[in-house]
């Protein structure tokens, strides 16, 4: 017997051409930067052992994680490329990553003190990349520290830095001045380590202006089809489309309640469709259509059936939906269909504000559950 498909009540269709069309167009818009890839939580949930492989078809040579067990992950898919480890030296790692030859982002002096005793023995320098914190106050040396550096070359002693790197707090904001302090401050730093790459840009920075690139560029949320700048898609593609079973249609009369705490009613005679996703799945239970918390700050998150746009109606339960699909004729829907929650009609980014939150967080919170369809980077013929 065959194991049949599409068994779970949502299905998520992952486009891997998609993904990597996106990753050229952002080498477009830093021509003379190398475009590494951010693949941290799993590739943003969407699945790290077909993300990287997809990335490496189309020339991706740099990754850079979260911590080792990520960049352990990347290394069993690609023993050649370069694997940065955003988080720094975990605690008696230092063996693993040298061993491995994955990159530690030092990120404080104690990370320098630590990959200097882990080089210290070594016949070539161990390779790392060194981060200066430029105003976000969240991972990196001062500018003091990193000068310090500089003025004492032993500090470095068997250590070869092959980026040096800071990260943007406000780039999904164009208009906020933080971003062009934060590229003042980061030349100064640049300048203190000449001849070593430097690294600046998220994708929300890549998108904003090509100043931003430097050597290398560091693109995450915009490879997956997600708003780097807040409230525009820019140039990039969409890459996944989640979609709910329909499992039961009922017609509830008006004045008639639906779903738990009975928030939502029927202000009409209205068909109702019963899909098959919830915040068991990712979809966060804030998105309901009422009868939750802070409702009335987001706007509402609806879906996409027969090429109408269906609001979401009372609460999200956990493997439950309610769409009030009133006004698709009743001919074009049927027990069993599928309707989409986001993807090329729905924007993820919308229900992501639906839910109070950002695309990021919706796609690193889509369960295991989800049945996933990877479309390859290049039809392969058999
Ligand atoms: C997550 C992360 C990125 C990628 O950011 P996006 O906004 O997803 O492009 C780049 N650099 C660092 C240091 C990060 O932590």
């Amino acid at each position: 017997m065959t194991a049949p498909t599409d068994i779970s009540g949502v299905r998520l269709i992952i486009d891997l051409a998609a993904l990597t069309r996106n990753w050229k167009r952002l080498c477009d818009f830093a021509p003379r930067a190398e475009t590494a890839a951010v693949v941290k939580a799993d590739a943003y949930g969407l699945g790290l052992t077909e993300v990287v492989p997809a990335l490496l078809e189309t020339g991706c040579r740099s990754f850079f994680v979260a911590d080792p067990s990520e960049a352990l992950a990347v290394r069993l898919l690609s023993p050649q490329s370069r694997v940065f480890v955003l988080g720094g030296l975990t605690a008696g790692c230092a063996g693993l990553l040298r061993e491995q030859r994955l990159i530690p982002v030092l990120n404080s002096t104690e990370d320098v003190a630590v990959w200097r005793e882990a080089a210290k023995d070594e016949a070539s320098p161990l390779p790392a990349a060194l981060q200066v914190d430029t105003g976000m106050n969240r991972l990196g040396l001062t500018m003091d520290e990193a000068q310090a550096l500089t003025k004492e070359p032993s500090l470095l002693a068997n250590i070869r830095l092959e980026l040096v790197m800071s990260h943007l707090a406000c780039a999904d904001q164009p208009a906020n001045p933080m971003t062009g302090e934060q590229r003042a401050r980061f030349e100064a730093v640049r300048a203190l380590f000449p001849g070593v790459p430097a690294s600046l840009a998220n994708s929300a920075g890549i998108l904003q202006n090509a100043a931003l690139g430097f050597d290398l560029t560091r693109p995450g949320i915009a490879l997956y089809g997600g708003e780097a700048i807040e409230g525009a898609m820019g140039p990039m593609e969409v890459v996944v489309t989640a979609q709910a079973r329909i499992v039961q249609l009922r017609d509830v009369k008006k004045g008639e309640r639906i779903g738990y705490g009975a928030t939502h009613e029927c202000d009409r005679d209205s068909r109702i469709a019963i899909a098959a996703i919830g915040y068991g799945d990712g979809y966060h239970r804030i998105a309901s259509g009422s009868g939750v918390p802070l409702r009335r700050l987001f706007p509402g998150a609806h879906g996409h059936v027969a090429g109408e746009r269906v609001p979401l109606v009372g609460r999200i339960s956990m493997d439950l939906a309610a769409f009030d699909i009133s006004a698709v004729p009743a001919k074009y829907v049927k027990q069993g269909d599928w309707i989409e929650i986001f993807g090329e009609n729905v924007a993820l980014d919308d229900v992501a504000r639906a839910a109070g939150t950002i695309g990021y967080e919706l796609l690193t919170a889509l369960s295991r559950r989800a049945e996933r369809h990877y479309l390859p980077v290049k039809t392969r013929t058999h």
